[in-house]
């Protein structure tokens, strides 16, 4: 059985002293209502990562960077390294978020080489991947979602690492929009993310790997979507900025974990 994972991708919010406070909310909320059943992370933005790392130390809270380079270190002005991140006491990075490939122009290519980094530095990636409303409406969603697996994870993995990937499905047009895509419309993604990473690594890594759900989270639908077969717990963006909300998702991967 696979053990679910909540992220919560805070994005460009939070001062310091907002990030400590929500960081121990939610350590203390994990702590406090016993919820162990699944894994939980916090992705602030890089100023309070260190600060966050501190408010959750000694609980089963983890921190993640919300992106990093491919470069170990030199001259790339306004870039953050694996070993930097790190340093800084992240154990996970988001990698290939939709925001980074719509806003920043990231590629697969990009993403398969930041993906690859990251491993290599001893960051475990979360490497996200989906489709704009265009391909989706177009009926290309799958085709679209084959091309991702292959070329951000196939093109940086001989092999795959032990336990598996993780993998975030964001519907882009899902992404801070309110919008949520049907517990079956995102499980049949999920199905076929697991389906090609068999087809591409064989059946233990597809078992293994956690494929997460990104897209309008929210506590009233977390239930839904977690009790999919192939969604494993969630990367969550607003409503990880809110700890009770956040709390909410968790209990809720909480129980789907307790109950399969
Ligand atoms: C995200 O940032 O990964 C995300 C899914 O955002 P939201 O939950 O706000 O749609």
């Amino acid at each position: 059985m696979r053990r679910a994972l909540v992220a919560g991708n805070w994005k460009m919010n939070k001062t310091i002293e907002e990030a400590r406070t929500l960081a121990r909310e939610v350590a203390e909320g994990v702590a406090g209502d016993g919820l162990s059943q699944a894994d939980v992370l916090l992705g602030p933005p890089y100023l309070a990562l260190a600060a966050v790392v501190e408010a959750v130390s000694g609980s089963a809270v983890g921190v993640a960077g919300q992106n990093c380079s491919h470069q170990a270190d030199g001259a790339y002005t306004g870039e953050v390294s694996v070993s930097m991140l790190r340093d800084a006491g992240a154990t996970h990075v988001i990698l290939g978020h939709s925001e980074r490939r719509e806003l920043m122009g990231e590629g697969d290519g990009l993403v398969a080489r930041k993906s690859k980094a990251a491993s290599a530095g001893g960051l475990t990636p979360i490497i996200c991947l989906g489709e704009p409303f265009t391909t989706r409406r177009a009926g290309t969603t799958l085709a679209r979602i084959a091309h991702q697996v292959e070329h951000s994870i196939q093109g940086a993995f001989g092999s795959p690492p032990p336990g598996g990937f993780i993998v975030a499905y964001e519907p882009v047009w899902a992404i801070g929009t309110g919008l949520t895509a049907t517990p079956e419309q995102a499980q049949e993604t999920h199905a076929f993310i697991r389906e090609r990473l068999e087809a591409i690594f064989g059946l233990e890594c597809a078992q293994e790997t956690r494929i997460l759900y990104g897209g309008s989270v929210k506590p009233d639908n977390a239930a839904d979507l977690f009790a999919q077969p192939d969604i494993d717990g969630g990367l969550i963006g607003g409503a990880s900025l809110n700890s009770a909300d956040f709390l909410e998702i968790i209990r809720a991967a909480q129980m789907d974990s307790a109950s399969t």
